[in-house]
């Protein structure tokens, strides 16, 4: 249920009420907009009529929130959530995504060794890329396949971010391995774990900002409750990402999702990435996803590159070299330009 406070209500009044919202059993998440403040109440609110809330003067609306998320909803936060990333540390660019603009996130599947790394982690900088991507920890399908260099792989990771000053993203398979993340800027939590809940609810205790990444075979209300599982923990700085999904056809690695893009901005507050280079599989074909992804109303886009991708340890196939990458982002900024937007 959602409770909406006339304009200029005075902050005692406000303060009271949230008061008194409380001691009836309920959390309150409290929305300061332009004109409108908006409480949004979680508990069960099934119980209470909306209509005790109508004979304050004070309250404008209320409204019962019919999605099963709350505080991913849009409905309980008008506005766009924008998260700054890296802000206030030393010699890190700092960036905040959600803010109208786009972010490129880029770098290598997997960490394979420092030159590969550093080398990346410059040329995507050079080109425009505001964070550094790449896994220490992968999720692969077989268990003959490269796994990642594990700690030594966040040891370079943040050697990139020393070097570059990019913040970084990296992949986080488990709980036990949270202690190595205290300096990685992003935790992305992968689609093969969007629903793992546990280590959900240990993420909203993190000062992290978190990737989620959806399912291969999760909806995007399945995708929000994820999200609203981090929220609920204590963690509000989640950006949500389309990557595709498995359908019927099998021309493309996943089926790209687009139309998730403007429903979940619509539904949603948090920001929105999209993983053009997992959705589709082929390197060709990520440069058109990748701008159709900006035009669909993406805050972000995360894009795989690595110097030499036909030996590289995972996902070469749908990598871009450093030059690709760099005409990629020369078209993004146009598309960019288009849409009143910079990159
Ligand atoms: C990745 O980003 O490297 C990755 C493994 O992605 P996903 O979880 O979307 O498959
Ligand atoms: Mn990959």
């Amino acid at each position: 249920m959602i409770v909406v406070l006339k304009p200029n209500t005075p902050s005692q009044t406000e303060n009271d009420f949230i008061d008194h919202l409380k001691s009836l059993g309920f959390n309150v998440h409290i929305s300061h907009g332009v004109d409108h403040t908006i409480l949004g109440l979680i508990g069960d609110t099934s119980r209470i009529q909306p209509e005790i809330f109508t004979v304050y003067d004070f309250v404008d609306n209320v409204m019962r929130v019919q999605a099963p998320y709350k505080m991913a909803s849009r409905s309980f936060h008008p506005d766009n959530t924008s998260i700054q990333i890296g802000e206030g540390l030393p010699n890190v660019l700092p960036c905040t995504i959600g803010d109208g603009n786009i972010v490129v996130i880029a770098g290598p599947c997997s960490i394979e060794s420092e030159e590969q790394l550093i080398s990346i982690a410059q040329e995507v900088k050079k080109s425009g890329a505001r964070l550094l991507r790449g896994g220490a920890f992968k999720p692969r399908t077989s268990p003959y396949s490269f796994q990642g260099l594990g700690s030594k792989g966040i040891e370079l990771l943040l050697s990139a971010k020393k070097a570059t000053g990019l913040p970084v993203v990296t992949e986080l398979m488990s709980i036990t391995q949270l202690d190595l993340f205290n300096d990685i800027d992003v935790i992305q939590i992968g689609a093969r774990n969007m629903q793992n809940f546990d280590l959900l609810k240990e993420l909203g205790g993190c000062k992290n900002t978190i990737l989620l990444k959806r399912g291969l075979a999760n909806t995007v209300k399945e995708l929000l409750m994820s999200a609203e599982y981090i929220m609920a923990a204590g963690n509000s700085n989640v950006i949500l990402c389309e990557r595709g999904i498995r359908t019927f056809d099998s021309y493309t690695r996943n089926t790209l999702d687009l139309s998730a893009v403007p429903f979940l901005k619509r539904e949603s507050h948090l920001p929105v990435v999209v993983d053009p280079s997992h959705a589709c599989g082929m390197s060709w074909m990520v440069p058109t996803l990748a701008a159709s992804s900006l035009v669909a109303g993406a805050d972000g886009i995360m894009i795989e590159v690595h110097n030499k991708p036909e030996c590289a340890l995972c996902d070469g196939e749908q990598s871009l070299t450093p030059a690709q990458f760099d005409a990629v982002m020369s078209r993004l900024k146009k598309y960019a330009a288009v849409e009143d937007k910079t990159l």
